[in-house]
């Protein structure tokens, strides 16, 4: 699939990536003006609505990301750009609206591996992939963003 295809784009940022993530997105708005940016992470989920603001931007996802994305999947594909149902999420409609916290997680636990034997051979060593198996952190020291994540 090409990015002009793309009907969402999202990646993730922290504050030191920022720049480059904005500048991704707005490359993935010139391919197709018409695909919804998605922007989540350490930076965004502290930053929402500032995130949100940025012109290449148009849904910030907020704090742990697997069941947003998949309900503002549902509501992309249905072309009605109106996600004022999905928690969790900061964006554009005029102004940048601030939707409720997502209440519900997915738990790690019940969560099985990825199935890398679907990644197609001639990508197999020239992938980077890691995989996140725990959240969170017990302590809670001043200059870490992860409490607010
Ligand atoms: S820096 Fe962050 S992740 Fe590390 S111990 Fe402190 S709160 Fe936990």
């Amino acid at each position: 699939m090409h990015a002009k295809d793309s009907i969402m784009v999202g990646t993730t940022s922290f504050t030191s990536n920022i720049a480059l993530s904005q500048k991704l997105m707005g490359i993935a708005k010139i391919a197709n003006p018409d695909a919804v940016t998605i922007l989540g992470g350490h930076h965004p989920s502290v930053m929402d609505v500032d995130s949100a603001r940025h012109p290449s931007i148009d849904v910030v996802v907020r704090g742990e990301g697997e069941l947003t994305v998949r309900q503002l999947a549902y509501e992309i594909a249905k072309g009605t750009r109106k996600y004022r149902n999905v928690s969790g999420i900061t964006f554009k409609d005029g102004d940048v609206v601030r939707n409720p916290d997502r209440e519900e997680f997915v738990d790690f636990k019940d969560t099985p591996l990825p199935s890398f034997d679907i990644i197609p051979e001639e990508y197999r060593n020239q992938l980077l992939c890691y995989v996140v198996r725990s959240r969170g952190c017990k302590y809670n020291c001043l200059f870490c963003s992860e409490s607010e994540y």
